[in-house]
């Protein structure tokens, strides 16, 4: 067998960690199998190499940020492949383009275009277990890029695609995928198995144990995903192809996040374009509009609400001011920051109606008052008061049974 495993920051903090992944990577190469293994920078570097460089420069996207944070990883592979000698093993470091990781060149959040897995085969061939620097890759002029936040996740990802890993197993500080954030909601529960569609919408909708790229990816090449913790031995959750997910699970997951504000322009003339004319400026500029809610007009005129990050919200009022004036002035705009999204996630909601109302009457029973609903077929999320987001997230969870085994949950 071919394993792909993927260490997270948290696993490889110290040398002792770095030490007992060694153990790790050698035991599953005795069981037989051909070991690739894909590194995160040692916990907080990344933040440190970033503070570093933002002392001198404000934007980010930026050459050589990338040469500046890639370099966490560098030290790691370094280490683990060192460590793995040191207990008589083989082992041999993978820098980003000694692994042909050819990537496009926009810097700090590059795309993946294409992997050269010469070098990991012949480091199998030698018996070797080869450790792969995270987060890096090269563009089409050798420049060092990385590839977003979290992006050793993508790495370890695309590496099991591109070699038909038979798993890629993401060693991190948690058990796996909960039902909700065990720190908010005490009585969440580990999934065993959950299919990428729900992985990613759950991971787009605040649950931050995946990075969103690396779920597409298994998704489009079909990549076992095992997310479990190198603290133990436990199995963690299987994010896998919806047919091989078994049970009839109605709802997966509930999640919530913080970082969006929303804005409203109130009486907007109620006739074609307008709409347009508000959110092409503000595409233009790069602002991701996430939820929109148009009134029914009965005045010929109509009110707008929509979210957008909450870290892009004066801008985003600066721009329709700029660009929209005759369509909203300042006294009448008005912007809340001070909102959360809670979402319920499920594959079930496809075929079974039912949960969107389930979700409405549970926070009415908490008295939390819905600012903004939308739906997909696999989601229903509804924009909240922010401080009231840990009753909502617990109210649902429990209100759902999220709390009890799958087959013991009660119909909504
Ligand atoms: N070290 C990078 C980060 O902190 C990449 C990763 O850990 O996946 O975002
Ligand atoms: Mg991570």
């Amino acid at each position: 067998m071919l394993v792909v495993q993927k260490y997270g920051g948290t696993s490889v903090a110290t040398i002792e960690r770095i030490r007992a992944v060694a153990e790790r990577c050698l035991e599953t190469q005795s069981q037989g199998n051909d070991v690739a293994v894909v590194v995160s920078a040692m916990a907080g570097e990344t933040n440190r190499l970033l503070g570093l460089a933002h002392e001198i420069q404000e934007n980010g996207n930026d050459r050589e940020f990338d040469v500046i944070v890639s370099t966490g990883e560098q030290v790691s592979s370094g280490l683990l492949a060192l460590a793995i000698r040191a207990m008589g093993g083989k082992a041999q470091s993978l820098l980003g383009h000694q692994v042909k990781i050819l990537t496009d060149s926009a810097h700090a959040r590059a795309r993946i275009r294409s992997i050269d897995s010469k070098a990991l085969s012949d480091c199998f061939v030698a018996g070797k277990i080869a450790v792969i620097a995270g987060f890096q890759g090269i563009d089409e002029h050798g420049s060092i890029t990385t590839l977003g936040r979290g992006g050793s996740d993508t790495t370890a990802v695309a590496i099991a695609a591109a070699l038909k890993a038979d798993a890629c197993e993401i060693y991190t500080d948690v058990s796996g995928v909960f039902t909700s954030d065990p720190r908010i909601v005490p009585t969440a529960r580990k999934i065993d198995r959950i299919s990428y569609e729900e992985m990613l919408e759950l991971a787009s909708l605040g649950t931050k144990v995946l990075q969103i790229r690396s779920v597409e990816f298994g998704m489009k090449y079909q990549v076992p995903i095992h997310v479990r913790s190198s603290f133990h031995r436990e199995p963690g959750t299987w994010v896998v192809p919806e047919e091989e997910h078994m049970e009839q699970v109605l709802v997966s997951g509930v999640t919530a996040v913080r970082n969006e504000a929303k804005i409203t322009i109130p009486r907007v003339p109620d006739v074609s374009g307008v709409a347009a004319r508000l959110f092409t400026p503000l595409a233009a500029q790069g602002i991701v509009v996430d939820m929109i809610i148009q009134n029914a007009s009965s005045d010929g005129t109509t009110d707008l609400t929509f979210t957008v990050p909450r870290a892009d919200r004066k801008r985003a009022i600066e721009i329709l001011l700029g660009e929209a004036g005759d369509l909203c002035s300042e006294d009448r705009l008005s912007y809340d920051d001070a909102i959360a999204k809670v979402s319920v996630v499920g594959m079930g909601m496809r075929s079974h109606a039912g949960v969107a109302r389930r979700m409405f009457e549970i926070l009415a029973e908490e008295s939390i008052n819905i600012l903004m609903i939308s739906t997909s077929e696999i989601k229903i999320s509804c924009v909240i008061k922010e401080k009231y987001t840990e009753l909502a997230l617990r109210a649902l969870h429990d209100g759902f049974g999220l709390y009890l085994p799958v087959d013991k949950r009660p119909a909504p």
